[in-house]
């Protein structure tokens, strides 16, 4: 099969073939239709503290058509189609029994994805609703780790709320803020390329992120935000959101920095303002983002900029390195 390979730190993914895996006794194989190229892929496959090891196939957001059965593999029958919860636990402790395998202590994210065939465990695996399009399931994993961040904020009817980077979790956020309750959703990014997107997703203004910014989101929101999400992860994001936000209220920080970040304390303290990290997604939660899809209800397709194949999909991959039009990329391996 073809699958594209981490081949290091300074090269882009190379198309190879590849032996086809095999799905062990409580595995699945699974014919890979859709996987969305996800951020943090860019930075595991450019920043050593990500230990990638070469020969990896990376790729978490995926959904496919289930191949093959492995002997004790549960709950699925061959042709389903099903979405892929990457987050895989051991399957039996505490954390795991709980629908919350990112806490398990055997956690892993798999990937697997940049490929023809991938496996997973069966109790990964959730059907699609027959009325979605298998193209959605892809985007069932970014929905699940905005909602996630969303339910971490506590929204009550009528929040003000501010998102930060119009990227694929900005744009889940919006799309979950507003349906959980927010009046306002004023999304933000340093151009206006996804600002059509944003407000299909759910965003009731979008703001260029210049000096003003402060003053236009708290004027189109009617008062200076209620929760300020982070969904672009770069230093000094911290310290605008301290800005942003109303006095005693929230920072949910969702973007993935690997550099210091600073932030003048007494500026925070001054508001009472509370930081709340958000990491993965609950079982329940992907289950919810996983219905959301249902009768192509889910404004979430508006968040895919372009569709590319497998051999377009290394250059894609790099080119996403730079600040581009593109949103979510999505790739279809036949
Ligand atoms: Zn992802
Ligand atoms: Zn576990």
């Amino acid at each position: 099969m073809k699958a594209a390979v981490f081949r290091g730190f300074d090269s882009p993914l190379a198309i190879e073939d590849r032996p086809e895996p095999r799905p062990a006794d409580d595995e699945v194989l699974i014919e890979v239709a859709r996987c969305g190229i996800c951020g943090s892929d860019l930075h595991m496959t450019r920043e050593p503290a990500f230990r990638t090891p070469i020969g990896a196939v990376l790729g978490h957001e995926f959904a496919g058509t289930v191949a093959e059965l492995g002997r004790n593999a549960h709950g699925l029958e061959v042709g389903d189609r099903v979405a892929v919860a990457p987050v895989r636990g051991c399957g039996s402790c505490p954390s795991c029994l709980a629908g919350e395998p990112a806490w398990c202590r055997q956690m892993l994210l798999q990937g697997g994805g940049y490929a023809e065939l991938a496996v997973a465990k069966d109790r990964q695996c959730m059907r699609l609703p027959v009325t979605t399009a298998i193209e959605d399931g892809a985007l069932v994993e970014p929905l699940a780790i905005a909602l996630h961040g969303v339910t971490l904020a506590d929204l009550t009817p009528g929040s003000r709320v501010m998102v930060m980077g119009a990227g694929p979790i900005g744009l889940g956020v919006a799309y979950w803020a507003r349906r959980l309750g927010a009046t306002g959703v004023a999304v933000t990014d340093l151009t206006t390329l996804q600002a059509d997107r944003a407000m299909e997703m759910g965003a009731t203004v979008f703001v260029r992120a210049d000096e003003d910014a402060v003053q236009a989101v708290s004027s189109a929101l009617g008062g200076a935000p209620d929760v300020v999400f982070e969904c672009v992860g770069r230093p000094g994001i911290l310290s605008r959101a301290i800005e942003h936000v109303r006095p005693r209220g929230l920072i949910v920080m969702l973007g993935l920095c690997t550099a210091p970040d600073s932030f003048v304390p007494f500026q925070a303290v001054s508001k009472e303002v509370r930081i709340q990290t958000s990491a993965f997604f609950t079982l329940g939660e992907f289950r919810a983002a996983l219905d959301a899809l249902d009768g192509g209800r889910c404004a979430a397709r508006a968040m895919v900029t372009a569709t590319v194949s497998l051999s377009q999909m290394p250059a894609t991959f790099e080119a996403l390195r730079q600040r581009t039009s593109q949103c979510k990329v999505i790739v279809s391996p036949d």
